[in-house]
């Protein structure tokens, strides 16, 4: 397995413009020199998805299924070296890695089993409506540093599916698993369907105004998703954008505190709280408030902290400085204005490390309450009656996903009705998978990943009415 990393450009694996180093979020060491892309090398990748989408467009549904399943294949063979990487990239522990790494072969496989059909609209006597789908052309994925390999496979295996080519770009944190699938990706895919640029935060802007790239899949934060689709809108591109959330779990008075505790923790402090849709911010039914506080603080206490190599390692490092300093902040500011029931300060080590944070006792205005702290710190808030927690619970900006745990599913899914997220669980958190659709609503996002619907972003519909000249 090289360690000297390439860009992917018109089928070649290329050098830089330059470089920049990546850093280890468990030492704050330099993990590697990754390859920077400038704009000349960012117009010969557009320019090479652009050469290669006709020809790409003409291959059959069957023939492209093939292929994604080969790029699945090849990661899958490879699958111990990517987990190392992601771990060593993104901080997160190895047996999360080795999960990330099998839900970005599952994801492609799924989409690999996908096929478009044309749907007959009218279909009636010398008259016949067809709304037959087509690929859009070169789109561009642009990803974060959270999941940098499966949130990349929730983009390529529609994109390619549908006939469209790409330029992907990943975070300038965690891009080495990206470059590093682009050694399989060059193997298989004919030169230009899929090429790859790395950079330190400045080819965003050129790829979502570039007159060639017409869609734009994004997932990132709220703030750079609006730049995306205000950048977009000057050539009218199709946008996908899954951005931030800030999920509530509500938890009624029938939950059984410990198994609520152990149910919420895992979906607040997965990936040391940095999911789109993990846990933010938990409301728990007062009679059962204080058991819950014990046993999720036990649990909290409980985490092994450490780099994500280490046997047995359940929260690793926060990914970035700047995201553990933003994390940090939020802490102190809660630390002060609430019960800190474990955790409660980032560890005095080389490092991003945050304990696992429980707070109690803060009211909804509280910055950790109302904004999304991406990290391992969870606010626990107190609630009485039904009515009282939809309306907190809904009184965000954000819509991307909630949880509601309940001992009577009926009682818990009438509730789930009501609370205004793209997605709302019952008893369970964190279940995303590649057939359901996902989206966020408000400021959480535009469009669909994932599903019939996410495959379908990645066409224009295309209608043919026909009627025979005697009719
Ligand atoms: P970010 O918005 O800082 O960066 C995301 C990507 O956008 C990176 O590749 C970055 O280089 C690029 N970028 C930066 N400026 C750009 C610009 N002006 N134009 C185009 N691209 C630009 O996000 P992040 O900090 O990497 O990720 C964390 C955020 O992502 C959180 O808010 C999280 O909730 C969100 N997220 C959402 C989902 C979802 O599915 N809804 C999933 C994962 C993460």
């Amino acid at each position: 397995m090289s360690v000297h990393y390439r860009l992917l450009i018109g089928g070649q694996l290329v050098d830089g413009a330059s470089h920049f180093e990546v850093m280890n979020p468990a030492t704050e060491t330099v993990l590697a020199t990754c390859p920077k892309a400038d704009g000349s090398q960012l117009e010969a990748a557009v320019r090479a998805a652009r050469d290669a989408f006709p020809a790409w467009a003409d291959t059959t549904q069957e023939a492209r299924a093939a292929l994604i399943q080969a790029i699945a294949d090849g990661l899958l063979s490879r699958a111990e070296a990517f987990a190392h990487l992601l771990t060593a990239e993104q901080g997160k522990p190895l047996d999360q890695a080795h999960a990330e790494v099998m839900g970005t072969v599952f994801t492609l496989k799924a989409f690999a089993e996908m096929r478009i059909a044309d749907k007959v609209l009218v279909d009636e006597p010398g008259h016949r409506v067809i709304e037959h789908r087509t690929p859009l052309g070169v789109c561009a994925a642009i990803t974060p540093w959270n999941f940098p390999l499966v949130l990349l496979a929730n983009k390529l295996g529609p994109c390619l599916m549908a006939g469209n080519t790409m330029v992907a770009k990943p975070a300038p944190t965690t891009p080495l698993t990206t470059l590093l699938l682009g050694e399989i990706l060059a193997d298989i895919l004919p030169a230009g369907v899929v090429n790859i640029i790395a950079d330190q935060n400045e080819l965003g802007p050129l790829l979502t105004s570039h007159p060639d790239v017409m869609k734009v899949a994004f997932t990132g934060s709220t703030e750079t998703g609006k730049k995306v689709m205000a950048s977009a809108a000057g050539t009218v591109k199709r946008v996908t954008l899954e951005l931030g959330g800030n999920d509530a779990a509500i938890v009624l008075d029938d939950m059984p505190p410990a198994l609520a505790a152990q149910k919420v923790y895992q979906g607040a402090m997965t990936n040391a709280g940095q999911i789109c849709v993990a846990i933010k911010r938990a409301y728990v039914h007062d009679s059962i408030h204080d058991a819950f506080c014990e046993e999720i603080a036990r649990l909290a206490q409980a985490a092994v902290v450490d780099e994500g190599t280490r046997q047995g390692v359940t929260i690793g490092p926060v990914q970035n400085r700047m995201q553990f300093e933003k994390v940090s902040a939020l802490l102190a500011d809660a630390r002060g204005k609430g019960q800190v029931l474990a955790g409660g300060a980032p560890l005095d080590r080389p490092g991003y490390f945050i304990p696992p944070t429980i707070i109690a006792g803060l009211d909804d205005e509280a910055p950790l309450v109302r904004e999304e702290q991406f990290g391992p710190v969870l606010p626990v808030l107190r609630f009485t009656d039904i009515e009282e927690v939809i309306a907190r619970a809904n009184a965000s900006d954000y819509g991307l996903a909630g949880t509601i745990w309940s001992r009577d599913v009926a009682r818990a899914t009438d509730i789930a009705r009501r609370i205004n997220t793209g997605t709302v669980w019952v008893n369970q958190h964190l279940a995303i998978d590649p057939r359901i659709p996902f989206r966020g609503v408000m400021q959480s996002g535009l469009g669909a990943e994932l599903g019939e619907a996410g495959l379908l972003e990645y066409t224009q519909a295309h209608i043919i009415n026909a009627v025979d000249l005697d009719r």
